[in-house]
């Protein structure tokens, strides 16, 4: 039997209603703050990401699924969507239309990592970008807003958010330089990751969770100490945004974001309910990644969050009002009352109902029971009695009453009882 690829899962259908309920609300709270919807495709050059992803992440370097296709030319599957979406905005010439673009997008990304629980090789990601002329901090705060009203309609609340500036160019080589020569009396006796880290992109240092490795981290400077006029203004504006639309947030001076693009704000949403995988969103500025690919000057500040993160927080019946049970079920009894059946189906779903009904002839009680394991919300009935009287009996499954419906009647007499009882399981 042919199995399906490590790291990868099959999303059943029991479990879609959570996926769309997650889905759903982020399509709902991001159009409400302006944000349209991108679609780019799942693979694009390698070069794209080697460029901006940074050659030397591990991303890069060691999780990407990179190949070549028929003509020689190396692809790789996305590992993450924002370099996708702003080739796609420089390339369609999205500036043109706004000073300021907003874009969201979810969908699959792939990376090569060792499975463990919560990661896998093929995972989801809802995340937005903001493109364009401004880099006001408001943008940061606006953003973080819409994720905070987001997460509180799906009732994920045992979170906090943790900000941090990592400064520009003008003032992180100083930093950085600060950050060495911090870390060179103790380098040699850190882990493998943090000694490679500290050759290539010694930022990252910080972002190490070997425990032996923490005393040493938490006595090194840091960037929030460092900034320049300009990048010390920009946070505080950004942190006095948050105050004003009541946003807690925690100063995290050691979040760094893993991407070399990132610039000033950084942040992440985390939660202890997840365990040692506990970030649920991360994000933060990038201006000057649309001039790493040829495009014109552009700020640009996104988020990316995980899904089935998402769904381990997702409160336990959250979803249930999405249930894809059929709306009515027709079990008939004998030869004419299935084709009575096939045509109430028709007329039942031209009117706009899902309707349900199975073409083996079975006994009532069978398929009352068929009904009940489709989760469907009411039983029409139709027997050769039925069909003289020109009525059938219609049985809500949830309490078990039932009551005898004009055939004339069916459609108005169907939306009149769901006006009190629900169309579907609620
Ligand atoms: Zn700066
Ligand atoms: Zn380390």
């Amino acid at each position: 039997m042919i199995q399906r690829i490590r790291g990868t899962a099959d999303i059943l259908p029991g479990a879609i209603p959570r996926w769309r309920k997650i889905e759903e609300t982020a399509r709902e709270f991001f159009q409400r703050y302006g944000f349209r919807e991108i679609r780019t495709p799942i693979f694009e050059r390698t070069e794209l990401f080697a460029r901006t992803v940074g050659e030397e992440t591990d991303i890069v370097a060691k999780e990407m699924y990179t190949f070549k296709d028929r003509s020689g030319e190396s692809l790789s599957l996305r590992p993450e969507s924002t370099a996708s979406v702003v080739r796609a905005y420089i390339e369609n010439k999205l500036w043109v239309d706004a000073p300021l673009t907003r874009l969201f997008y979810a969908g699959p990304q792939f990376r090569y990592e060792r499975p463990q629980k919560g990661r896998l090789r093929q995972f989801h990601q809802i995340g937005a970008e903001v493109l364009g002329q401004s880099d006001d901090p408001m943008i940061e705060a606006e953003v973080i807003e819409m994720l905070s009203s987001f997460l509180d309609a799906l009732g994920i609340t045992t979170r906090v958010l943790l900000v941090n500036s990592i400064g520009c160019p003008d003032c992180r080589p100083r930093y950085l330089a600060g950050l060495r020569a911090a870390l060179e009396p103790s380098i040699g006796a850190m882990c493998e990751d943090c000694r490679r880290r500290f050759e290539i992109n010694t930022l990252r240092v910080l972002d190490c969770k070997v425990e032996s490795d923490q005393a040493v981290i938490a006595s090194l400077p840091a960037m929030v100490d460092y900034l320049c006029g300009a990048c010390a203004e920009h946070f505080e504006a950004f942190r006095r945004h948050l105050d004003t639309a009541a946003i807690p947030y925690r100063l995290e001076k050691r979040l760094v974001r893993g991407l070399d693009y990132y610039r000033r704000t950084a942040f992440e949403i985390v939660s202890d309910d997840l365990g040692a995988q506990n970030t649920l969103v991360g994000g933060g500025r990038y201006d000057g990644l649309a001039e790493l690919l040829g495009g014109p000057p552009t700020k640009g500040f996104g988020f990316a969050l995980g899904v089935e993160r998402m769904l381990l927080m997702l409160p336990e019946g959250a979803a249930e009002e999405a249930s894809d049970g059929p709306e009515v079920y027709l079990a008939y009894i004998g030869p004419a009352a299935r084709e009575r059946a096939i045509a109430l189906s028709r007329r039942l779903r031209r009117a706009g109902w899902s309707a349900a009904l199975d073409f083996e002839e079975r006994k009532l009680k069978k398929s009352l029971a068929m009904a009940d394991k489709l989760k469907a919300r009411r039983v029409l009935i139709i027997g050769d009695e039925e069909i003289s009287a020109g009525a059938y009996i219609l049985r809500d499954m949830k309490s078990g009453d039932q009551q005898t419906i004009e055939d004339a009647d069916l459609v108005r007499r169907l939306e009149e009882i769901s006006i009190h009882s629900g169309r579907r399981w609620s």
